[in-house]
């Protein structure tokens, strides 16, 4: 064998060897682009959302917060014809919310004893009709989401709604303002309660403003449905565009805005957790009845990221059982 054949065969390898690492290089990225682009799952975690579009610090909220419209550069929070009704009742109560106080309630977390400590009034309250989901599919059951109805038949403070539970698509809570001249409302039981706390707050300095409270089912499905036309304009199929929608506004019906029981305060930013708000309601919310309804390291079992903005009415035992026991609502509640 001449040295010249042997350099040119080696040659010849070489181009071989460079082409196959360029090809497989290629694929790579190419391989790389799509995983960027496609979601893998139904639900999201604050790590594939990081994969899909860059929310920056808005993403764990704009991930799981139905109101807020993120389109790569624009927030959108509470769109204006949310919260206007004029129909609605503006006024309260007052009595609804004495079952949340009842001096009986358990102090330590027993979900059976807790449920089933359900009066009758409280029962029937708030839901205005039948269960809107039944036996029926739910209508994004061909992406995969398969919620149960939420149970209606417990006290009203202890609804447990998330992305399992769903409520029923007409339930409409009567409303009022959280706090007087804010414009934003509530769950009417729950208002007065805002108000005390955010009262007591006033008194040490400290200032709740509520930013984000209750929102209606029909808002958020269509805020949903927009979502999942978008992505199916870029090509995306409608099974793919509604879990990518889920990713970034909550499916109608799961949310704790829908049922009017959750307060979003002050900003909607992590950041929220370095304030003196935050700092005052971690010591007294459980006094008012409220929760921080999702906490750090509970996401496996809330599947939703730390919100420290999200306070969730529960009445005063529960909330104080909760926080005692570092229990998420799902815990406490037995329904994990
Ligand atoms: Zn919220």
């Amino acid at each position: 064998m001449s040295m010249k054949k042997k350099k040119g065969r080696s040659t010849g390898v070489l181009i071989v060897l460079v082409t196959v690492a360029v090809v497989v290089i290629g694929l790579l990225v190419i391989r790389g682009h799509k995983q960027k682009d496609v979601p893998k799952s139904g639900f999201a975690t604050s790590e594939t959302i990081s994969q899909t579009e860059p929310l920056g610090k808005f993403a764990d909220f704009s991930m799981n917060e139905a109101q807020i419209v993120y389109d790569g550069s624009t927030i959108t929070e509470r769109p204006t014809t949310e919260e206007v009704d004029p129909a609605l009742p503006a006024s309260t109560t007052p009595g609804q919310s004495d079952t949340t106080t009842a001096p009986t309630a358990p102090t330590t977390a027993d979900p059976t004893a807790t449920v089933t400590k359900t009066t009758a009034a409280a029962a029937t309250t708030a839901v205005s009709t039948t269960a809107g989901n039944g036996s029926a599919e739910y209508a994004y059951a061909y992406a995969g989401f398969d919620p149960k109805p939420a149970n209606t038949n417990v006290d009203w403070n202890l609804l447990l709604v998330n992305r399992n539970y769903i409520l029923p698509e007409n339930y409409a809570p009567d409303l009022s303002e959280a706090v007087k001249g804010s414009g934003v409302r509530m769950d009417s039981r729950v208002s007065p309660h805002y108000q005390a706390m955010y009262d007591a707050a006033k008194k040490d300095g400290i200032t709740l403003t509520p930013l984000s409270g209750h929102r209606r089912i029909s808002t958020q499905k269509t805020n949903f449905e927009n979502k999942i036309n978008k992505y199916v304009n870029q090509g995306y199929s409608r099974p793919e565009a509604t879990r990518m929608a889920a990713k970034i506004i909550l499916p109608p019906g799961t949310s704790e805005h829908n049922a009017g029981l959750a307060m979003d305060i002050i900003s909607l930013d992590v950041d929220f957790e370095e304030t003196a708000a935050f700092r005052w309601l971690q010591e007294h919310a459980q006094d008012y009845g409220f929760i921080l309804r999702y906490p750090k390291n509970k996401e496996s079992i809330t599947e939703i990221t730390y919100e420290p903005w999200h306070w969730r009415y529960v009445g005063v035992p529960a909330a104080k059982a909760i926080k005692q026991s570092g229990q998420t609502l799902e815990e406490y509640l037995g329904a994990v």
